[in-house]
């Protein structure tokens, strides 16, 4: 009789840290960004980060823990980009209706416009730079909808000076990353044979050990690469 009773005030109290933990498993509240002041979840998403709504309909971010430790992009500049997607009504309804119907390229660049912004203004521009390198180092890739990131990087490029540019004297003027085909010279080394010159003394006479000997040789190499170049652009 004891025993079941003992069993009975476990289960009880043990019960809400189990549902606890279940739930810790999909998501743990890590704190409020500074952007929206919006709660922060970590928690696995293949998307690496998303502006999701909780149960009770309320704006959260989703971050998988990989992406606070990640070293190739900005942390700052991926909760500022979430943050925007729920200012810019890209969550509700109609937002959710406009990226179902292709809409998703447009978002992406108005959450990176905002998160530009706002990164700009508080000065992180080494979180700007780094966010910029990532998206450029991601090349001309479109998948699902999504910008390049070339077209990524420009974008934010132009957000973040963009303010910058405004309060400067006429004309307008406005800066752009452009892709511009380089050719460099590199140096393959191409071995190149050559009469043996390793010559020994045989009981004929001198004889060459081998045929030939292979010397490396540098050899100059025109090769096209691309790189982004700063075009300024004045009406
Ligand atoms: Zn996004």
């Amino acid at each position: 009789m004891k025993k079941v009773n003992l069993l009975l005030l476990f289960t009880l109290i043990l019960m809400p840290f189990v549902f606890q933990n279940l739930y810790a498993k999909q998501y743990v509240f890590i704190g409020y960004d500074s952007f929206c002041g919006l709660p922060i979840f970590t928690g696995q998403n293949p998307q690496i980060a998303t502006a999701e709504k909780d149960s009770y309909g309320r704006p959260i971010i989703h971050i998988d823990p990989t992406a606070l430790a990640n070293l190739t992009s900005s942390r700052i500049f991926t909760l500022a980009h979430e943050c925007a997607h729920h200012k810019l009504g890209h969550t509700s309804r109609l937002g959710e209706m406009e990226r179902y119907h292709g809409g998703t390229r447009k978002q992406e660049l108005e959450a990176d416009c905002w998160a530009a912004k706002q990164l700009s203004q508080y000065g992180q521009f080494t979180d700007l730079q780094f966010q910029t390198l990532k998206n450029l180092a991601d090349g001309h890739f479109i998948a699902n909808g999504y910008p390049s990131g070339v077209e990524r990087a420009q974008n934010i490029y132009s957000c973040a000076t963009g303010t910058i540019v405004r309060h400067d004297a006429s004309p307008r003027c406005s800066k752009k990353l452009v892709p511009k085909t380089v050719v460099v010279t590199t140096y393959q080394i191409i071995p190149t044979q050559a009469p043996c010159s390793h010559v020994r003394m045989g009981p004929y006479g001198p004889f060459a050990i081998h045929q030939f000997d292979l010397i490396p040789r540098k050899v100059p190499v025109q090769t096209p690469t691309t790189r982004m170049v700063e075009v300024t652009h004045c009406e």
